[in-house]
């Protein structure tokens, strides 16, 4: 068995280190591919390992330039990057690599187990996504098409950037700053010849805070109408996108960019999603209506608009559920937290967290071993404290991969786990806000699914391979337990005398966590069911807007002014990576709310369900559609009533 790659970084030797490795790797693609008989076992198995011995390579570079970065790991991290693109751009276009797959798939499909047949569909679809299977002027063409698409997403989100950098507006009279929380004034507030004033823009933390809080109602709208009449040029740019996306998924074969975005996720049909999407509107219509009644009832003077809705959410949110952080931070202080999380996981599956002696890249990083029963099977990596020098955010990031290599051997896993929570010191401890835990708990889910593997194919064994729409849905899952009663009492105890967080103050977080759950619903689906509808055929010009507008008679229950062009900064759709693909968020979310309330429902510990989580969603990692998972473990197709359930929503 190997064991634990111990963790360094040489920064000095990394670029040849890499340089030498990717010549390595062309040299035994170049010996494979000369293979005359290939076989899963000589040609596709060495294959998808040599990826590993890149990862390992790479991941404790990307890790210590975003933990603790520095002029020289940022310098060294910048030259790997183009070293590692043209080497990934030969791989995934390398014809006679596509062709060698499909010559073992037509030859030994049938003999090899369900792992190796995943390796082999993943890698064959992925070149055909590509066009690899298509004719030369196809190619060409596709190639065209390509080259124009990364021009046009670029030029959306350069335009949402410029746009949003071009608008101010100042304010004079402190009468309409009043009620603005210090902080976000303190960012807006500068002197000009010898008279304060206040500068709020279009940027997500000053837009908000004049929105949320602003009482002088002309200057909110005057906000809103700045904020969602930007860049009105990328009107012509959707269009020709969407023309570009459509033809480029007729190219290869699909009817609508649609389905061709479905080809490599989880979601089986484009009828599916829609269903799926349609069915929650159904579901949280009544629940958003008598949420905006509450809204009125506080407003009763007022013809409630869009640029109102936020400032008297914040009042109502205020009125019902006051939420001092500070009461709860002396209930979850980081080591108990910790503590807490492991007897947790230990009391749900089984597992065992063993502290490790390690020297780490930082004092205050930490290394456990994961046992199940007396077996060692993988290693965490704790980074939690936020510090100069790392990066915002938490995230997780898998290390090793749990496989079997050519000699037969297995090896274990491991991961970093890395947040940003409150520095502790000799004389006061971390003590985290509730979202902290939450995120805690998400990293962990992440970290399990991958850290938790039993498949012996590298490229499919624990988070590789696995479906864009089903990666948030174990993060999702375990995230949900540190809302539950009976996870929450194992370790949510005053740091200083002892008292265990009360049912009340945990019955507090979740009503907050639910209000106006409706009305988030249906604005998560508007922008999920415009964003699907728009890529099953082609909308033009005026046609987008009445798409839009016809999706909003059923979700937006404040209608927007007719000047709203929401979707002229719809980036995630028109210049990320979210196209025919926003509906993911909802997805991952349905999955995780059904696993968890039916393990939730057997009383959560010891719970059978919880067993079958651990064995089939985790221990199989990519191997298997997350579909074929999700019906395996719970013995029927996944339904949405319980994510209603855990907004609140009836
Ligand atoms: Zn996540």
């Amino acid at each position: 068995m190997h064991t634990f790659i111990e963790f360094k970084l040489n920064l000095e030797t990394f670029i040849p280190d890499l340089n030498a490795l990717i010549e390595i790797n062309h040299k035994t693609i170049e010996t494979l591919l000369s293979i005359p008989e290939k076989t899963y076992a000589n040609f596709v198995r060495p294959f998808d390992l040599m990826e590993e011995d890149l990862e390992l390579l790479f991941t404790p570079l990307s890790h210590i330039n975003a933990v603790i970065n520095s002029e020289a790991s940022q310098k060294v991290y910048a030259r790997a990057l183009p070293i590692l693109t043209d080497y990934s751009t030969f791989v995934g276009q390398n014809l006679d690599i596509y062709e060698a797959f499909k010559s073992v798939k037509v030859r030994e499909y049938e003999s090899l187990n369900i792992e190796q047949c995943r390796i082999l569909d993943l890698n064959i679809l992925h070149f055909e996504l590509a066009g690899a299977h298509l004719d030369d002027a196809s190619k060409e063409r596709l190639a065209e098409i390509n080259l124009r698409k990364s021009t046009l997403t670029n030029d959306f989100s350069q335009n949402v950037l410029d746009a949003t950098n071009a608008y101010e507006k100042i304010i004079t009279d402190p009468a309409d700053v009043e009620g603005i929380p210090e902080s976000d004034l303190e960012n807006a507030r500068f002197e000009e010849d010898g008279v304060t004033k206040y500068r709020f823009t279009l940027q997500m933390p000053s837009y908000i805070a004049y929105v949320t809080y602003g009482t002088n109602r002309t200057i909110r709208e005057e906000l809103y109408h700045a904020y969602t009449t930007r860049a009105p040029q990328n009107g012509a740019i959707i269009d020709e996108l969407m023309a570009l996306r459509q033809e480029s998924a007729k190219l290869l074969g699909f009817e609508n960019y649609a389905e061709y975005s479905l080809a490599s996720k989880m979601a089986p049909s484009t009828i599916s999603v829609l269903k799926f999407l349609n069915e929650l509107i159904d579901a949280s219509r009544r629940q958003g209506l008598r949420e905006l009644e509450e809204l009125r009832a506080i407003a009763p003077d007022v013809d409630l608009q869009s640029y109102d809705s936020a400032y008297y959410g914040e009042i109502l949110k205020k009125a019902q559920y006051d939420i001092d952080e500070e009461e709860y931070r002396p209930y979850f202080e980081q080591r108990s937290v910790m503590e807490g999380m492991f007897t947790f996981l230990n009391k749900l599956f089984g597992i065992r967290f063993v502290r490790q002696n390690i020297d780490l890249w930082d004092p205050k990083a930490s290394a456990y071993d994961i046992y199940e029963g007396e077996e060692l099977t993988a290693r965490v990596y704790f980074d939690l404290e936020a510090r100069k020098d790392k990066r915002g955010g938490a995230w997780m990031h898998n290390f090793q991969t749990h496989c079997e290599d050519i000699a037969g051997c297995t090896h274990l896993s491991s991961a970093f786990v890395v947040c940003n929570f409150p520095p502790s010191s000799e004389t006061s401890p971390s003590l985290l806000r509730h979202d902290d835990v939450v995120t805690l708990f998400h990293e962990m889910g992440h970290t399990i699914h991958h850290l938790l593997s039993k498949v012996k194919e590298h490229g499919v064994s624990g988070v590789n391979g696995v479906e864009w729409d089903a990666v948030e849905f174990p993060s999702q899952f375990l995230e949900n337990f540190a809302y539950e009663p009976k996870v929450l009492k194992l370790f949510a105890k005053h740091h200083e005398n002892g008292e265990i967080l009360s049912d009340e103050m945990i019955e507090k977080l979740i009503r907050a966590k639910n209000f106006q759950s409706g009305m988030f619903m249906l604005r998560q689906i508007e922008f999920s069911l415009f964003d699907f509808e728009l890529h099953s055929k082609l909308y033009q010009g005026e046609e987008i807007q009445k798409l839009l507008d016809s999706i909003r008679e059923q979700t937006a229950l404040i209608k927007p002014p007719v000047y709203n062009k929401f979707q002229n900064g719809f980036s995630h759709i028109f210049s990320g990576g979210y196209s025919a693909g926003y509906y993911s968020y909802k997805w991952a979310e349905v999955l995780s709310a059904d696993a968890y309330y039916a393990i939730v429902d057997e009383g959560v510990f010891g719970s059978e369900l919880a067993r079958k989580y651990k064995e089939i969603v985790l221990a199989k990692g990519g191997s298997q559609s997350m579909q074929e998972l999700f019906v395996e473990m719970m013995g029927r197709e996944c339904e949405s009533k319980n994510l209603l359930r855990l907004s609140g929503i009836e």
